[in-house]
């Protein structure tokens, strides 16, 4: 297999080794220079968001919307305030690139920060990060911060420029439900994070009422090497409908889990291979290629599939956050769907009774079936609950707790129906190699 690039984007500071964080080494990388251009008056609004959309840039945050489009959304000639905020409440299970670019290059997110908030009109931009994200990603960002104010390259009239570009840090409470766009506002308000009614959209009504962009950490940490190294040079890197690279969270029942910058549109089985491919020589048995909201691949799929958006979304899943949970021949697909759904109850903010009830709902079926109590109607009443929440909630949570049940069951059914004919016992309980 002929070497990939990687580490080229969000993680090229990498290179550096322990201190890749500092500003001294990002600005070995040419860190700052399209700052230090817009500041010279050498780059405008409208060439920075041309060149973002040209990049073909998705949101890494899930959704894979295009950053350079829902930059355009801000109406950025309204004469009031305007504010970016930045979404670094990373807590979809199976994700953890975002803390990693905290850590390991602070700097590429704070200057895209800037960069992002001057294109789209706002001189104050929030960085909303996960309360669990105190060791090491809180300080190394607020060092950055620091550091970016003491050299000058952040506050009012910067460098007599007439910019004034302010960024703050926000620390969450925990809550898988504040990376949900309007429920993070509304965390940042102070109140209960809980989603809004859309529309209005945060472009129209924000942060207090007020034009908001929200974009993903590592969406708005790649903006600086668009634009140092060209919308063209990132899109290349990727696949049509798909610009660039992105960090891959590898887990899960493989040798070497971690974060892999790679090209998208990398060949799955490829991907396997660079995260030293199933544990142990074992049979893949079924991937969850977007973080634990997206529908289960079963195996033989998943091993005929490029990791972009497209290709994964027409074969009924989705990229999401590109994180890559990997399972083994020895995964119980009724136990994992059970601490999947736990989850989803647990986090459900319990505005909407399909969510909130639903998710309880499956919960307890699954659990029934696992104590050996079901029956083979259940397992049509947890594809009927799942139905009834997908589509009728306020907020995307809903489906999520919905698509890994349909899917679950779509493609592992026979596990399903041998549980509750086999009142508890697991089809992996009765596999030779596992038995031995
Ligand atoms: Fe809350 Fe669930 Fe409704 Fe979202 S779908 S608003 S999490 S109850």
């Amino acid at each position: 297999m002929a070497a990939r690039p990687t580490n080229q984007v969000c993680f090229e500071t990498l290179q550096f080794g322990k201190e890749s964080y500092s500003l001294e080494n990002y600005r070995k990388i040419g860190g700052y220079e399209v700052w230090q251009k817009v500041l010279r008056g050498e780059l405008t609004r409208d060439a920075i968001i041309d060149e973002v959309k040209k990049a073909g840039i998705r949101g890494r945050g899930g959704a894979g919307f295009p950053t350079g489009v829902k930059m355009s959304f801000m109406p950025r000639t309204a004469p009031m305030q305007k504010y970016l905020v930045c979404n670094s409440d990373e807590s979809e299970p199976g994700t953890c690139h975002d803390r990693d670019i905290l850590r390991y290059n602070p700097h590429a997110l704070v200057e895209g920060l800037a960069l992002e908030s001057y294109a789209i009109g706002a001189t104050v931009a929030y960085n909303y990060i996960r309360g669990e994200f105190m060791a090491e990603p809180i300080p190394r960002f607020e060092n950055a911060l620091k550091e970016a104010y003491a050299a000058g390259l952040l506050g009012k009239n910067i460098q007599g420029s007439g910019i004034d570009q302010d960024i703050y840090t926000f620390v969450g409470a925990g809550a898988y439900i504040c990376g949900e766009e309007t429920a993070l506002l509304e965390s940042l308000e102070g109140k209960q994070g809980k989603p809004r009614f859309k529309p209005p959209f945060p472009a129209a009504f924000g942060l207090y009422g007020a034009p908001t962009t929200i974009n993903n950490t590592q969406s708005v940490a790649s903006i600086p090497t668009i634009l140092r190294k060209g919308a063209q040079w990132f899109a290349d890197l990727g696949v049509k409908g798909s610009g660039g690279m992105a960090i891959f969270s590898m887990s899960g029942h493989v040798e070497k889990p971690g974060n892999y910058e790679l090209q998208l549109g990398i060949p799955f089985p490829e991907l396997l291979e660079i995260a030293g491919g199933v544990r142990g020589g074992r049979k893949l048995k079924a991937v969850i290629p977007g973080g634990s909201s997206c529908p289960v691949v079963p195996a033989e799929k998943m091993m005929t599939l490029t990791m972009d958006f497209d290709t994964v979304r027409a074969a009924g899943s989705g990229l999401g956050t590109c994180a890559t949970i990997v399972m083994d021949e020895t995964t119980c697909m009724v136990k994992t769907l059970r601490r999947l759904a736990r989850f989803y109850h647990a986090e459900s903010c319990g505005q909407c009774t399909p969510c909130r009830e639903g998710t309880g709902w499956l919960h307890r079926v699954l659990t029934r079936i696992i104590d050996g109590k079901g029956a083979k109607a259940d397992i049509d009443m947890l594809v009927d609950v799942a139905n009834k929440i997908e589509g009728h909630t306020i907020c995307a949570l809903g489906d999520a707790a919905a698509w890994p049940v349909q899917s679950f069951i779509k493609h592992f059914r026979h596990e399903f129906e041998y549980m509750v004919e086999n009142k508890g016992r697991s089809v992996v309980d009765d596999l030779p190699q596992v038995a031995a």
